[in-house]
Parts: C-alpha cells; structure tokens; sequence
C-alpha cells in the first residue's frame, strides 16, 4: 500500500489525464476521482436506483443509463438538487477513493480529482500538486478537445475554484502553458522529490 498520496488538481482542461499518464510512465499509480463517481452510477448501482427515485425516469437516457447532460443541468440550477445529489455521493466516492488508493503499491500514488479543493480530499494528501494555466488556454484547449460551447466552459469553470486561489493551496505546481514536452522535465523532477519524500514519509 502507497502511504504517500499527491492530490492531484487543476480545473477543467487543464491537463490532468495528460500528466498521470506521464507520472503512469515513471510507475506511479493513481485513483481517478472522475472514474469512481461515474462507476457509482452505472446501470444497477444503488446510486443510480435512488437518483432515479429522488427525480424522476426522466433523468435516464433511454437505454437506462444516467442522462449525464439532464442532471447536470438539473444541479446547475437548483441547489437543494445538488446539496441530496452531494450527499448522496460524496460519502461513496470517498469510501471507494480510499480502498482503491489502499489497492496501489507504488512508492507514491496520485490522487487525481478536478474538485480535490473544493470537496476538501486534502487530509487523505500528503501534497498537493497544482496543474497550472492561463485561464484563456484552459478554455481553448477545453474547447478544442470537448463538443461544448465557450459558456459551457465558463459555467464548469465558475463552479470551480479561481486560479489563485488553487494555487494558494499548491504545494507544487506543473506549469502547462507550454507544449507537451515541456510537461516531462516537471513530472520527472516532482517524481525524484516524491520518491524522497515518500522514503523519508514524511511532506517535506
Ligand atoms: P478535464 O478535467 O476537463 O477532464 P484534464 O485536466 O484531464 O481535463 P487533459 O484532458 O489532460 O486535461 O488536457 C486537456 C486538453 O489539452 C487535451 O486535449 C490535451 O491533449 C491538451 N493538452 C494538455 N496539455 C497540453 C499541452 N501542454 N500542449 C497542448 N495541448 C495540451
């Protein structure tokens, strides 16, 4: 089990597939917030019985699968749907984060999670680790990779933490304004520091 756990954050876009893939290179393993709270509402999970019941078959794609779109619009809109949607999964998310990081047996692991800050995962984190951008790439770079329009991107970005204010939590930062080779020195030169730290056990 990896007692050394980086928080990996940044806001949408920003690169943090493309940086835990570069880390995955070096070994390193991770637990992807994402992945786990979109596991917890596959087609027969408990989750999504009991989204289904709070609001409604119409929260459902035909083929019985969450309508990801329609729900996200929902909470975007009302707040007490977000509050019972929030505590519906945040303990479960939770709870699968931590036996999934228990399961990885590199000498440090990532925790990747977009909302890390924002739905406070620090304990479970020995460092946190900021992917940093202008704002204006971020949406660019969003926009060129998702079908979504520049509104969508700033509602997503609104929901998230400033950019400051990210980084005033940081511990570490990886700059990505730059191309992609530019990201390989950084991961390679915070994965000698996680490696000490990690032997050390300690968070420097
Ligand atoms: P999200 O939270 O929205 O899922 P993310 O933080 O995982 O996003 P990525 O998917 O890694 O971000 O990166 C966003 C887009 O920007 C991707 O299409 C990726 O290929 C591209 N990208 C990331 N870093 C760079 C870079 N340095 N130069 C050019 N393109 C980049």
């Amino acid at each position: 089990m990896s007692q050394f756990i980086v928080g990996l954050t940044g806001g949408i876009g920003c690169g943090k597939t493309t940086v835990t893939k570069l880390f995955a290179n070096l070994g390193v393993q991770h637990v992807d917030a994402d992945v786990i709270a979109r596991n917890l509402v596959q087609p027969g999970t408990k989750c999504l019985a009991a989204i289904t019941a709070k609001f409604g078959q119409s929260i459902l794609q035909a083929d019985g699968s969450l309508n990801r779109a329609a729900l996200r619009q929902l909470v975007f809109t009302d707040s007490a749907a977000k509050a019972w949607l929030e505590q519906l999964l945040h303990p479960a998310i939770r709870q699968q984060l931590l036996t999934e990081l228990a399961s990885c047996n590199s000498a440090y692991a990532l925790l990747v999670a977009p909302l890390l800050l924002e739905n406070n995962l620090q304990p479970y984190c020995q460092r946190i680790l900021v992917i940093d951008l202008p704002e204006s790439l971020q949406i660019s770079r969003t926009l060129a990779r998702d079908q979504v329009s520049e509104q969508q991107v700033a509602a997503i970005m609104a929901a998230q933490l400033p950019r400051q204010q990210r980084l005033a939590q940081a511990n570490d930062i990886i700059h990505n304004h730059s191309n992609l080779e530019a990201l390989v020195p950084q991961v390679q030169a915070l994965h000698q520091r996680y490696l000490q730290l990690a032997a050390k056990g300690n968070s420097g």
